[in-house]
């Protein structure tokens, strides 16, 4: 390695008490999260336990096959012995051993993603030396039994049943609840069986380096057992759990980990000795007050494991071995969140009474509590505005829109857990993460019962509506990742007895018995559970909600921060056009007219389209004016002195018919059956009318401004009904701003032509009602050739609006009805595209973006140019269009809160640049 860069990084201090520490806050990316602020603890002078930190480039060059064990080991062992040497103490040394934790920690948290393994340095003798310091036996033996336990699951991946069913085992036979209850004896017992385990589940030919006398066995030499650990560490950041975790959460798999060698501390040395998890300020709802569990004489992995029922946080001052630990750790939390000016998470451990510091990093917290703890700082002075509004992920937005109980709905709770994670969800109850996907690829909504959750349960995390544990605390697996999704969560329902293997619950204090399929409702901002359906409601923008968007908002509009970019909706009822507005929405970006011809109204289209004589035609085009002008007089008059574009009719007419398929059927059923010949007739010319309407590639074929051209007849309808309907809400006292656009355009003079047309019925309704109309008429720009020639286009158009759907379906080929559960997931997984480019704009889309924005604006300069394809709802696609300098985006109703945040955070970076 001497050739490489420096692979390793000392923390902490030497034997004389002086800072050794190499790395900082800011070696994130080498060091990891974890590794990095262990060195920023000591660099301020926490009480941290001594240590080196192997870095992630080393675990990428590993995992690609750059670097081996040899190239690294003179760094690793040179940092070891220095650690040795400030430590005074050799690892697994026979009588004071220094024994150590390996632990993985990658630059963007992945909680409970890799691996850890602790009392690294245990073998027959260090044990004995360990007791012989401690004058404690069980401590001891159980130091060692937990030590074979991890390493042989982490480094050999041996099933961690099969130790937990001896310990079962031995506590029954004991008649004893808790593994703090077994003797020395059991535990020597324990170690001994554990051992067996080992020497009859590794692959002798898989693992030679565990040989002795040709023989598996555990591995005594402290180095070989630190070596294993340590490449362990490093294959876990591609194992399966790891791999889903990151692409949920889009984190790069070139990141890798880094590992963390750190002198162990003991917080199972008895009843002056504990370790806990904490926050500086509550993570599911952001109250600024100090939170989380700790469990006295339990080691590392049992607060977050819920192995046992933890205490709060609360009742550590309570307890008058820990009072000035209380203190102590109090001052830290304050000293931590001023030196991040962040909420932190912190995992300690309080060995004899001495506090050690294990990790700290910025926390994970609900949505609720983002936006809280963001504001709260801001007023503290701890940071600004503007810090503030980039504090909150836009995506997390969307929790704060989840499903709540109905305030309303009479409710009878069944039980109650803790409120790990907020919202409401119902489903059917199952019991393992297998049968959550399996109902989810049924489409069946589940709630996912577990006695508590573990890694492996993630691809069931993500199926289930909701999560329900009975055991675990707040900090607990279940409730960290839930509130990580945003999905509802209650935890530590204690009494629920969770029969997993019959699929059954039982509820203490109740004769109810759930099983799997039945329906239950969980209430995670409450942490209630209820049995069967509640009625659920969708919540509103208001409170700290409201405000911050409102701080969003201001940035937006700032002209001095940058150029001002709107948010607008995509809105065709008035329903949605109302919630919109509650959203914050400043205008309709995109109507679609088709999805007025919706339900009843299909039948007069039909009429229109099938009709067999000309006068079927023109009635049911009369018949589609009257429901067209008071669609369009409801809609402008709720948007009232608001933009409303209105886009002419899209989708190839044969959309509106019935499936010749169908048809055909039944007409076969009607000659069989001997159906009248006149009946058979006309279902038979009715079948050629539809047949002839039928195209090989509809997407491509008669739709849009192509439909417009070829029957003008529709358009004069709907140009008609929006003048109209413009004309009399005028009369009406209302101030009606309609704008036309017309789509699918890819030669200019499809525009000028249908332009000319609208401008023509426009001032017919002028005439006929004597009011003045101005009435905008633009184009969606959806198309290669309309990018390539929007300088053309721009001369006829008043504005563009980018439909990035069809934009994208036709730049890539990529059929949109088709691809996304065709191939895209394959593309995807083999790293051809990073994002689903309907979701996320692609960069060959946005070439040609940026080109018709830079052609339109050549002819008209300060044209206006918006987006309403689904990437305008986009987070990371709004950043982009921002520095297209697009004038605004326009998406569903739901995301108008998230463009709001994700647009004024798209500025606030372009002036970081
Ligand atoms: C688009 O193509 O992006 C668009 C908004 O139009 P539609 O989805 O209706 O085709
Ligand atoms: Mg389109």
């Amino acid at each position: 390695m001497s050739q490489l860069a420096k692979c390793v990084y000392r923390f902490g201090r030497d034997a004389s008490g002086f800072d050794v520490t190499e790395g900082s806050a800011s070696m994130n990316a080498l060091l990891g999260g974890k590794g990095a602020n262990l060195a920023e603890m000591c660099r301020i002078g926490l009480p941290v336990p001594p240590g080196f930190t192997v870095s992630c480039s080393v675990c990428t060059k590993f995992t690609k096959g750059e670097l081996g064990w040899s190239d690294i080991e003179d760094d690793v062992w040179s940092a070891l012995s220095d650690l040795e040497e400030r430590m005074g103490k050799k690892l697994g040394d026979s009588s004071d051993p220094l024994l150590v934790s390996v632990r993985s920690g990658a630059p963007i948290s992945m909680p409970g993603m890799m691996d850890t393994i602790l009392n690294l340095g245990m073998n027959d003798q260090s044990v004995l030396g360990i007791i012989d310091q401690t004058q404690n036996e069980r401590f001891g033996w159980d130091s060692y039994r937990r030590f074979i336990q991890m390493f042989s699951n982490v480094v050999m991946g041996i099933d961690s049943d099969l130790f937990e069913n001896i310990l079962t085992k031995k506590k029954l036979k004991r008649g004893v609840k808790d593994d703090s209850q077994l003797c020395v004896e059991d535990l020597k017992d324990v170690v001994a069986r554990f051992k067996e385990i080992f020497e009859e589940q590794v692959d002798a030919q898989v693992h030679p380096e565990v040989l002795v006398d040709g023989k598996v066995s555990f591995p005594q030499d402290p180095r070989l057992q630190l070596q294993l650990a340590i490449r362990a560490v490093f294959a876990s950041w591609n194992n399966s759990r790891a791999r889903l975790y990151r692409k949920r959460n889009e984190i790069s798999d070139d990141l890798g980990t880094a590992v963390n060698v750190q002198a162990m501390v003991f917080g199972n040395k008895g009843n002056t000795s504990a370790t806990g998890v904490a926050f500086t300020r509550n993570p599911a709802n952001g109250d600024k007050a100090f939170y989380g569990d700790f469990l006295i004489n339990a080691q590392g992995e049992d607060v977050v494991a819920g192995i046992r029922n933890t205490q709060s946080l609360d009742e550590l001052s309570g307890i008058e071995e820990f009072k000035h630990v209380s203190k102590e750790l109090e001052e830290i939390f304050v000293l931590l969140e001023n030196h991040y000016r962040d909420m932190c998470d912190i995992e300690y451990t309080i060995e004899q009474g001495k506090l050690w510091m294990l990790q700290t990093r910025v926390g994970k917290r609900t949505a609720q509590a983002a936006l809280k703890i963001a504001m709260d700082m801001c007023e503290e002075g701890l940071i600004s505005k503007h810090e503030a509004i980039m504090r909150v992920d836009p995506t997390q937005i969307d929790q704060l829109l989840h499903p709540q109980i109905n305030p309303d709905a009479q409710i009878d709770v069944l039980c109650r857990g803790l409120n790990a994670s907020p919202g409401a969800a119902v489903g059917e109850v199952v019991f393992s993460s297998d049968d959550a996907v399996a109902k989810a690829a049924e489409g069946i909504p589940c709630i996912l019962v577990r006695w508590e959750t573990n890694p492996d349960d993630l691809k069931g995390m993500i199926a289930a509506q909701g999560i329900l544990t009975s055991h675990g605390g707040k900090t607990s697996h279940a409730a960290v990742i839930a509130r990580g999704m945003g999905k509802p969560c209650v935890c530590g329902c204690e009494a629920l007895k969770i029969d997993a293997a019959s699929k059954t619950v039982k509820v203490k204090g109740t004769c109810v018995e759930i099983h799997e399929g039945d329906i239950v409702s969980i209430d995670g901002t409450d942490g209630i559970v209820v049995l069967g359906q509640v009625d659920l409601i969708q919540p509103k923008v208001c409170g700290d909600l409201e405000t911050f968007l409102s701080w969003a908002d201001d940035v937006r509009h700032d002209e001095k921060l940058g150029h001002t970019i709107g948010v607008r909706v995509n809105a065709d009822n008035p329903q949605d056009a109302q919630l919109a507005l509650e959203f914050g929405a400043e205008a309709i970006g995109l109507c679609r007219t088709e999805h007025m011809f919706l339900g009843k109204r299909k039948q007069i289209i039909q009429n229109f389209i099938l009709g067999e004589s000309d006068d079927v035609k023109e009635q049911a085009l009369s018949d589609l004016l009257k429901v067209q002008i008071d669609d369009f007089y409801q809609m402008f008059k709720i948007m009232d002195g608001k933009d409303v574009i209105v886009r002419l009719l899209d989708p190839p007419l044969h959309e509106f018919v019935d499936d010749p398929r169908e048809l055909a059927v039944e007409i076969a059923r009607l000659e069989t059956e001997g159906a009248e010949e006149e009946i058979i007739k006309k279902k038979t010319a009715r079948l050629h009318v539809i047949d002839a309407l039928s195209e090989v590639n509809p997407m491509l074929g008669l739709r849009g401004c192509r439909l417009a051209i070829v029957h003008p007849e529709l358009l004069d309808m709907q140009v008609y009904a929006l003048a109209g309907a413009m004309a009399r809400l005028i009369k009406d006292g209302f101030d009606p701003h309609p704008e036309i656009m017309i789509p699918l355009v890819s030669i200019d003079q499809e525009l000028k032509l249908l332009r000319e047309r609208c401008e023509k019925i426009i001032a017919q309704v002028e005439a006929e009602f004597g009011v003045a109309l101005s009435i905008p008429i633009g184009t969606m720009i959806e198309l290669p050739r309309a990018c390539v020639c929007s300088a053309d286009i721009a001369q006829h158009a008043d504005f563009f609006s980018f439909g990035t759907n069809d934009l994208t379906q036709t730049t890539f080929g990529f059929s949109r009805d088709d691809v996304e559960s065709a191939f895209v997931p394959t593309y995807l997984r083999q790293g051809f595209l990073q994002k689903n480019p309907f979701e996320t704009l692609d960069k060959g889309v946005n070439e040609l973006i940026k080109l018709a924005i830079s052609g339109g604006r050549s002819t008209k300069p300060g044209l206006t140019v918006g987006v309403c394809g689904e990437t305008g709802g986009d987070p990371a696609s709004i950043n982009t269009f921002y520095a297209d300098q697009v004038s605004y985006v326009s998406c569903s109703p739901y995301r108008v809160p998230i463009a709001r945040l994700s647009a004024a955070q798209a500025k606030l970076r372009s002036l970081d640049k």
